[in-house]
């Protein structure tokens, strides 16, 4: 990682011509689709006169992501950069190290939401997350060279905009930024922004009364979990295969039959899976359970979207509007 963001760093220059044009007003560059969709809502009108880019747009997961030269050098010449800093964009430190702008405002997600980010506790019966823990090694004043230790800070939850009210409080925080930035448009950002965080609320509210008027109050993922915010928002028990940021792709038996004891013992009507991974587990489970009224069903956690699929329609919102209608089968709510 250290070698590629070198080389890349070496070339920032030259590559610099590529983005040669007519300068925009504005640049921003927002790592992921929740970030970048977020920002289109709160500029509104404004998107037409400035650039907006998603840097994460070839449908590959997040935590497979890697920089791309032109990536770097898009970002060394933004004045607004969005990102989630977490596990999966731990390189966007180094990016923001080597390509230094003044000017430029950078918003990182989980220092945003201060006290209201959540640990990474493993659930029961999951997966361990093998992160290489034994060569975790600080220094003596607690300072250490990351370069080395890519894999060994993990305490946060990342997946902090699969929360509708976390992303409340981070469009308000990018209307801010973008306040700062362009203060003759300030006015409109802001009611832009209520509006949109008008609409999060509203979901919100609908997931609450959904838990609160479902039968069950728990849902198993035959998968990763990055779902901890929403559980954690409406009170829900949640058994997963793995960790939120796992790159595991085979389930012990010990879990496999642990989930399935689970979907018999709660009574649970589905077996939840993120839609852009394959089923395998979800279906040993299932033949496990063998319970034939048992549906795998899948959540988005909205990591492999596309500014193409956004194009073509689909946004946060909706995305979170459909996630709501899963969560309402695996509740057993049948209103
Ligand atoms: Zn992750």
């Amino acid at each position: 990682m250290k070698r590629t963001i070198m080389a890349l760093c070496a070339f920032l220059a030259m590559t610099t011509a590529l983005l040669a044009g007519p300068t925009p007003r504005i640049r921003i560059v927002a790592t992921t689709f929740p970030l970048f969709d977020w920002t289109r809502n709160v500029l509104g009108k404004q998107l037409a006169t400035v650039e907006l880019i998603q840097l994460q747009d070839n449908g590959v997961d997040l935590h497979n992501f890697q920089p791309t030269v032109q990536d770097i050098a898009r970002i060394s010449q933004c004045d607004l950069f969005l990102f989630v800093g977490g596990e999966s964009d731990e390189w966007t430190e180094k990016a923001l190290r080597i390509s230094r702008n003044p000017r430029r405002i950078a918003l990182n997600l989980i220092k945003e939401l201060g006290n209201t980010v959540q640990e990474e506790e493993p659930l029961e019966g999951m997966e361990e997350h093998h992160y290489g823990k034994e060569e975790h090694n600080h220094g003596k004043d607690g300072h250490h060279d990351d370069d080395d230790h890519d894999d060994d800070e993990h305490e946060i939850d990342e997946h902090v905009w699969l929360s509708l009210r976390c992303a409340a409080s981070l469009c308000q925080a990018i209307a801010a930024r973008l306040s700062e930035l362009d203060r003759e448009h300030a006015a409109e950002y802001q009611s832009n922004c209520r509006a949109y965080v008008e609409k999060l609320q509203e979901l919100d509210k609908r997931y609450k009364v959904c838990v609160e008027s479902s039968p069950l109050k728990t849902l198993l993922f035959a998968d990763r979990f990055p779902f901890r915010y929403m559980a954690k928002d409406y009170g829900l028990t949640c058994y997963a295969a793995f960790s939120g940021c796992s790159a595991e792709t085979e389930a012990s038996f010990k879990t496999i039959a642990f989930l399935a004891g689970k979907v018999n013992e709660c009574k649970l009507p589905a077996i939840l899976v993120l839609e852009e991974r394959r089923h395998k587990i979800a279906e040993t489970v299932l033949r496990t359970a063998k319970n034939k009224n048992v549906r795998i069903l899948a959540m988005n956690s909205l990591q492999s979207t596309t500014s193409r699929d956004a194009a073509a329609g689909k946004d946060y919102l909706d995305a979170m509007e459909r996630n709501l209608t899963v969560l309402k089968h695996a509740l057993g709510n049948k209103d």
